[in-house]
């Protein structure tokens, strides 16, 4: 069958696509959506079944739709979960509500367009023209589209060292992808375990670790050793940032710093900046774009992404009871010491080495920088020049409006792409509300694109 769309990708930005085009697309047009996850929409993000796994953004900034800010809070209030607006529900939850608007949209049957789910991994890209985009599938079949739209996350970084002289058993205890839960139920309550990174997701395996039982001491190592600020319990109102005219990074967060030295609250310039930052990342040179990513990433994450509250409340009570012991240093090694994993690493600011022995070590280093390395249809993609790597090595090269441009920068007339992947353009692009905005863009292009005829 030729689709008019195909939604590549089963998470976030998969299922805030396909219910863009199913709310703009006339009943006439055809959409595919490709996936080989079973909980659609959910993705990396929201399969989580632990309650212990919150949102980190108010639940009355994560609709799906743009234009309705307050969706998701009235489903909240429909199911009596009693989470206020500036509250934070469990992601667990979120998937649900994403499951439950699609639903709806479905069961308009007679009003919509046809909409078929392909349960199977995208492969290859064999065609990719102005009226036709082909894909390979790992089910053996293949795809055609007038339009396809990539919604692949940016998966997981790898570890930052090759553990190659680990053998056996010892290499199935180095988690790679942390989002694979299955490695939780095999950790022992009082074994040792060392996770790399201290963002987000590391503060997600400790509460996961700490819900299945784990009372064993957690180390963490990363370079700063810095670790998320929580959002306030009250409410605080976005402030507008000063900024000059200079798009040199040092000068702006100068600028940024002097305003919250003269009484704005933090927080307040974070919030106030987020609608600009998109722009403002657009306007910065390649080489001040780098430099923000070498000298400021770490500190830009945790004032930027804040954790809920309690759960700082949890991690905070883990650290000061000395269960969890976070280090600040750089990884040298990964090697074997008997039946244990050892890791070598230098402390931040001296030249001497120690050595740490962990029974696990949990790779959360991150996602931002993962590009495409972890995904053999981009691999292929590139390798074939239909899609170019953006200079940060942060995802794929995409115009202003997420259409991918091909190896000379020219823009592949059906052929967009949404989330994290397009980081490289727009920089703050990972989140709820960022990605629904995005999603909604691109149904609208697309619906114009399809001209009345093909439909
Ligand atoms: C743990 C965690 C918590 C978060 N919490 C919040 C939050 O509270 N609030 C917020 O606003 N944002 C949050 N985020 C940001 C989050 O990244 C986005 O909200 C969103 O989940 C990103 O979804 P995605 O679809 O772009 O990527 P992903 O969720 O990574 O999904 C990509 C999907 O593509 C599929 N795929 C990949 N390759 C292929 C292929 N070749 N063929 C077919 N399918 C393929 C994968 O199987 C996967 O299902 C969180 C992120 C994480 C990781």
């Amino acid at each position: 069958m030729f689709y008019d769309v195909a939604v590549v990708g089963s998470g976030f930005s998969a299922i805030a696509e396909t219910v863009n085009l199913l709310r703009l697309l006339p009943p006439s047009a055809s959409i595919a959506v490709v996936g080989d996850d079973p909980g659609f929409g959910r993705g990396t993000a929201y399969r989580t079944e632990l309650h212990v796994h919150r949102l980190n953004v108010p639940a009355g900034r994560m609709s799906i739709f743009p234009d309705e800010p307050d969706d998701f809070v009235l489903w909240l209030r429909e199911q009596k979960r009693g989470v206020p607006p500036d509250g934070f529900a469990s992601r667990d939850d979120f998937g649900r509500y994403l499951r439950d608007r699609l639903a709806a949209l479905l069961r308009n049957r007679d009003n919509r367009p046809t909409l078929h789910f392909i349960k199977a991994k995208a492969l290859a890209c064999d065609q990719c023209t102005a009226d036709r985009v082909v894909f390979q599938l790992d089910n053996g079949t293949r795809l055609d589209a007038a339009s396809v739209v990539l919604c692949l996350g940016v998966g997981n970084a790898e570890l930052p060292v090759d553990p190659a002289n680990v053998m056996g058993l010892r290499q199935e205890r180095i988690v790679r992808n942390p989002w694979r839960l299955g490695w939780l139920s095999q950790v022992e309550p009082n074994q040792a375990i060392c996770i790399l990174g201290s963002g987000l997701t590391m503060v997600d395996q400790v509460l996961a670790l700490r819900a299945h039982g784990h009372r064993g001491p957690i180390h963490v190592l990363s370079r700063r050793g810095l670790v998320s600020h929580p959002h306030l319990t009250r409410k605080v109102e976005p402030v507008a940032p000063e900024l000059p005219a200079s798009r040199d990074i040092s000068v702006l967060l100068s600028a940024l710093r002097r305003q919250v030295r003269a009484g704005a609250d933090w927080r307040g310039v974070m919030d106030g900046l987020r609608p600009l930052t998109q722009r403002l990342w657009q306007e910065l040179s390649r080489e001040q774009q780098s430099r923000f990513l070498r000298h400021a990433l770490a500190w830009w994450n945790i004032h930027r992404h804040r954790l809920a509250p309690d759960v700082f409340g949890q991690l905070d009570a883990l650290v000061h009871g000395g269960t969890v012991i976070v280090h600040k240093g750089y990884l040298q090694t990964i090697g074997e010491a008997g039946d244990r994993l050892e890791l070598a690493f230098r402390p931040r600011g001296r030249a001497d080495i120690i050595g740490l022995r962990a029974d696990w070590i949990i790779n959360c280093t991150g996602m931002e920088r993962a590009g495409i390395a972890h995904s053999p249809l981009l691999r292929q993609m590139r390798e074939d020049g239909l899609i170019s790597s953006d200079k940060l090595g942060l995802g794929i090269c995409v115009g202003q409006n997420a259409q991918v441009l091909d190896c000379n920068g020219k823009a592949q007339p059906g052929l967009f792409a949404v989330g994290a992947l397009t980081a490289g353009q727009f920089w703050e692009i990972t989140a709820v509300p960022d990605i629904r905005v995005q999603a909604r863009n691109v149904a609208v292009a697309i619906s114009q694109y399809l001209s009345p005829t093909n439909v």
